[in-house]
């Protein structure tokens, strides 16, 4: 083939909606093998299915990222799968409408840590294990925000916890650098999805500034984001690592 990614098997998480989702499609059609996983197991079948019935490779991997035993069963399995994990987009993220920081429940910070840093965490400790097994190296990517560089249009633990998959991001590519894994995060922004439908719904107000502040007023796709991810996921970004790249239409 002549894809992007041929022969590569990539871990995408947060597979069942959104950007996960538009990244699963795209890295198929670029010609990897994807390995998707999040809690919704009916959308990851179908979406599965999908991939699979116009020629890709798809393996439905459901669990829970925050939960370790689930990582390390689907990076398993896909090894078991496939021969090897040569990538991965750790991208589940969860974000909640914003409440000032003195009203937010723990319950939100918990949740808002969980998720977006640990989930992460899970992921790299299992995904940089099977790479540096089979020793041929790999790419990671992690899906950050501007929320992880900028206190902006989200709750603080939100914006707490994508800051530190950024800094996670450059630790990890400071430690494996010279052992051919590259880890890279990406820094979204406003993107048409059911997370930001979800946030608009309850405040209504921050549309205005998730079109705004991008130089081209208006939100992305998920696939425009999907399209970076797969970029530092191939080969033709072999010198980029410990990144944060953004992909947010020019945010001012
Ligand atoms: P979606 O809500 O469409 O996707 C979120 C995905 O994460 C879903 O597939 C969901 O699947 C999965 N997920 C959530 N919690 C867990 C969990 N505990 N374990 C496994 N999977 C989980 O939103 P997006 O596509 O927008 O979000 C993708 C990423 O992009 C997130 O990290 C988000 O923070 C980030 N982002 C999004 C922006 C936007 O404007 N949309 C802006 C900046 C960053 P399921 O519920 O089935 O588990």
């Amino acid at each position: 083939g002549t894809g992007l990614l041929d022969g590569a098997t990539i871990m995408v998480t947060g597979a069942s909606s959104g950007i996960g989702a538009a990244a699963a499609r795209l890295f198929a059609a670029e010609g990897a093998a994807v390995v998707l996983m999040a809690r919704r197991e009916d959308r990851l079948r179908e979406l599965a299915e999908e991939i699979t019935a116009s020629g890709g490779k798809a393996l439905a991997s459901p669990g829970d990222v925050t939960d370790p035993d689930h990582v390390n069963r689907v990076v398993t399995e896909t090894v078991r799968t496939y021969g090897a994990l040569d990538g991965a987009f750790n991208n589940a993220g969860w974000a909640t409408a914003g409440k000032p920081l003195h009203e937010t429940d723990d319950s939100v910070f918990t949740q808002a840590l969980d998720v977006n840093l640990r989930g992460v965490w899970n992921c790299l400790k299992a995904q940089i294990s099977a790479m540096l097994e089979s020793g041929t190296g790999g790419s990671i990517v992690n899906t950050a925000s501007i929320a992880g560089v900028l206190a902006t249009g989200a709750t603080a633990p939100y914006i707490a916890a994508k800051h530190a998959v950024i800094g996670l991001t450059r630790a990890a590519a400071e430690e494996y650098g010279q052992r051919g894994i590259r880890v890279n995060a990406l820094v979204v922004g406003s993107t048409r999805t059911e997370l930001i439908e979800d946030v608009l719904k309850s405040a209504p107000h921050l549309e205005e500034a998730y079109t705004t502040r991008s130089v081209q007023r208006r939100m992305a796709e998920p696939v425009e984001v999907a399209q970076a991810a797969a970029w530092l996921c191939s080969s033709r970004a072999s010198f980029v690592t410990g990144a944060a790249v953004p992909v947010d239409g020019g945010w001012t």
